[in-house]
């Protein structure tokens, strides 16, 4: 069981939640059975015929079982049967114990053989109680349900069961401490832990196992809601300095020369920020807000103030031409704000440096100077910010951008290094539902930016399918050009980099018949959501810039027009004068990968043209497309797809082209995607993450968890009256349990 399944103690043996019930004389469909999987059924033998095999030494034993479903739906063959024939070679107790009309338990991998579905060996366990028992446990043994235990080949459910029942009966309850206190057991009708365990395994009835699975999952989240509060009570309590700003600071100033009005959301969410800052206590906050909502103007005001409280402010941006785009865009807001202490700066503003690993030295130690001396009250960069080099002479304000593009381990630096980072921001544009935000960020506060400044242009979005308009190659060009020659800039964005060499000397449409004799290597759906370059399927087949790139200066239309490519090969002062260039609109089209997905900020751009887009994730998609629709141009996004009709990746890009909330499409995308990948690895695997609780799903019992944990925490901050609780607490907060409640 160790080795199989991870299962090392009685307590995690007890844990180990049954997948499902199955009602005695009830089968199971064999239409549910997965090919090449393991699976555990139940059927009833018809018939049992053993004989010796002709070549071999040996017997061979043919049990058929049916399902006993009348109106048998199709397998997975296409077959519409309710009989199967599972194979066993040398096997008299099968053919023995085995017999026309026996229910039993089988489990094994599902393969097929002729045309039909079959197991060969399979292990079983007869389900009959014998006829001649008269005692009330057998009695009661007759209609309880089974439970079927998550299995592997070796360790089958009915052996957990067995070991399970075993430890059952002899764990001394007064040694186990319950985690969930007894008012809360009694306020929601829970029965006592030992009666839940019994019920979670050998459940007298089907309820009896729900009642026993909602106190479990109660007591799951009562856990990780009463870690996450305390860890946030211990964050609240520690001293920080208070940053009030000042009235007629460089904020002020800021503030009264800004060329629009701060929407309404805005200005709520900058007094919450503002207060947060004034506090001796240090800000621990969630800014998430929708593509384009304005979040950077947000964390600017932020900065200002804490600058204007005497302290330094640094913005951490996940890449070098984010933080080059922040520290371009910053100081032009500021204007002359930004440059105190230097000929036509304002002597009464600040200074704003850009830090990035790339600079050249003699650059880089100026700017280290410039920051260690309290020189520079903004500073900007990517997670070279964090490294040792970097004294502050004192921040007091670290805001962190898109953070699900900032590497977890450089955020976990960020705190353990300390460096005394008395008010955190945290932004990020990723939609995320009330109740994940509260179980993975549960010890942030969560500020949300709602809407998108007003004046702004509609992006209309199409898919093109080349597979069935192959013509469309050609217009996708033609309208770029149309584009450029109207003033405006385009993106055309592949999934890959590629190699020179490697380009194919065909156009898209032509490629997308050869594409579509390929069979898909991966989960379309789950395989994509990561990184383009790692995305699935044929990775030679994939457009990329390189390609791309040949494809612009051979088109007919698009010849003449300033390109260029920009993506994460590149050298890093190449990329600074790519990007340069598209921004002041010297390049019209920029063949790019998602080096653009984050942040980057160019309003004069109104067409993208994403090529492969089915290799891209919804979120992904939805970010991208955020690179548009920026200025006062309507913008067109159109997703190009050399997939059929009907493939289950188009369904993202359907998804993405019916709307531009980001909210919305998070919805769409937790649709299709598991919540494994939501969450992270941290949660979905591993022995101390959540087992029965579904952040997506339990929305009311993680909300009731939450109060409960507070109301307690406010009565008991150090659990002394709850041991059982506080020593939950202690044996999930494993070292990864640990590490993951860091991220918050
Ligand atoms: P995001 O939230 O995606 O980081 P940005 O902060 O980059 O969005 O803002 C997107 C664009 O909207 C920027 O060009 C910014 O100057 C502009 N903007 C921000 N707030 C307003 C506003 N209140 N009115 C008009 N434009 C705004
Ligand atoms: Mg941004």
């Amino acid at each position: 069981m160790a080795k199989g399944l991870d299962l090392n103690t009685v307590g995690e043996l007890l844990d180990h939640v049954p997948r499902r019930l199955v009602q005695r004389g009830e089968l199971t469909s064999f239409a549910d059975l997965e090919l090449e999987a393991h699976a555990t059924l139940v059927a009833e033998v018809v018939s049992v015929n053993t004989r010796r095999m002709r070549n071999r030494r040996g017997s061979i034993t043919e049990v058929v079982i049916t399902d006993r479903s009348d109106h048998p739906g199709s397998d997975l063959l296409g077959r519409r049967e309710n009989r199967m024939t599972l194979s066993f070679f040398n096997a008299w107790t099968a053919a023995r114990e085995l017999t026309a009309g026996t229910h039993a338990l089988f489990s094994g991998k599902v393969t097929h053989y002729r045309g039909s579905l079959t197991m060969t060996n399979p292990h079983y366990a007869p389900l009959d109680v014998d006829d001649d028992v008269d005692t009330r446990e057998a009695m009661q043994n007759a209609t309880r349900p089974i439970a079927v235990y998550p299995a592997t080949a070796k360790v089958t459910s009915d052996r957990i069961a067995t070991a399970v029942h075993t430890v059952l009966g002899v764990i001394d309850w007064r040694t186990v401490p319950d985690p969930l206190p007894a008012e809360i057991a009694d306020r929601h009708g829970y029965t006592d832990l030992p009666t839940a365990y019994e019920h979670l395994h050998r459940p007298p009835d089907e309820s009896a196992w729900y009642r026993a699975k909602a106190r479990f999952r109660h007591t799951e989240a009562l856990v990780l809601q009463t870690a996450l509060v305390r860890r946030r009570r211990a964050v609240e309590l520690r001293p920080a300095p208070a940053l009030p700003g000042k009235p007629d600071g460089v904020a002020a100033r800021f503030e009264a020369a800004l060329p629009f009005r701060l929407t309404d959301s805005q200005v709520a969410v900058g007094e919450e920020l503002a207060a947060d800052l004034a506090r001796e206590h240090p800000m621990n906050r969630l800014l998430q807000g929708d593509v384009g909502a304005g979040k950077t103007v947000v964390a600017l005001r932020a900065m200002l103030q804490a600058v204007d409280s005497g302290a330094q402010a640094a913005l951490l941006a996940p890449t070098e031409v984010l933080a080059a785009q922040h520290f371009a865009s910053i100081e032009s807001a500021l204007g002359p704000l930004a440059h105190a202490g230097t000929l036509g700066g304002d002597p009464d503003g600040t200074t704003v440096v850009l830090l990035t690993g790339s600079m050249p030295q003699s650059a880089r130690k100026r700017t280290l100077l410039q920051i260690a001396s309290g020189e520079a009250g903004i500073v900007i960069g990517t997670h070279a910010l964090l490294s040792d080099t970097v004294q502050f002479a004192d921040l007091g304000l670290v805001v962190v951008d898109e953070q699900h593009r900032f590497g977890v381990e450089q955020r976990d630096r960020l705190r353990e290094a300390g460096l005394t980072v008395p008010h955190l921001l945290v932004m990020t544009a990723t939609p995320i539902p009330r109740t994940v935000a509260m179980t993975v960020f549960g010890d942030l506060d969560v500020s949300v930016l709602q809407g998108l400044p007003g004046g702004r242009q509609p992006i209309s979005t199409h898919v093109v399918g080349l597979l069935e308009h192959p013509t469309w190659e050609d217009r996708i060009f033609a309208r770029a050009r149309e584009e450029v020659e109207a003033g405006r800039q385009v993106y055309f964005v592949a999934p890959k980099i590629g190699d020179d060499d490697a380009v194919p000397p065909m156009g898209l449409a032509d490629s997308a018949r050869a594409l579509a004799e390929i069979p898909e290597a991966t989960d379309p759906v789950t395989g994509a959501q990561d990184s383009a370059e790692q995305a699935p399927g044929p990775e030679e087949a994939m457009v990329s810039t390189a390609w791309l790139a040949e494809l612009v200066e051979q088109s007919p239309q698009l010849g003449g027009i300033p390109s260029a490519v920009l993506h994460g090969r590149l050298d890093p002062t190449d990329k600074a004068e790519v990007m340069a260039a598209f921004a002041d609109g010297r390049t019209g089209v920029l063949v790019c990968t998602t080096v653009v997905e984050v942040g980057v900020d160019v309003p004069n751009a109104t067409f993208m043209v994403v090529f492969d887009a089915d290799r891209f994730g919804i979120s992904q998609l939805h970010q991208l497309r955020g690179r548009i629709g920026r200025g006062s141009h309507a913008s067109t996004c159109l997703l190009v797809t050399r997939r059929e009709q009907g493939h289950p990746s188009r369904e993202r890009l359907d998804a993405v082209a019916a709307t531009t909330d980001g909210f919305e499409l998070a919805q769409a995308d937790l649709n299709l995607r598991r919540e494994g990948d939501i969450l992270g690895d941290a949660q979905s695997g591993g022995r101390s993450t959540l087992r029965l609780l579904r952040a997506l799903d339990d929305v009311a019992v993680i909300e009731e968890a939450r109060t409960e944990a507070t109301e307690i925490l406010e009565a008991d901050p150090d659990l002394e009256n709850h041991p059982g609780l506080a020593a939950a607490i202690a044996a999930s907060l494993d070292e990864d349990t640990e590490k993951y409640l860091e991220r918050g």
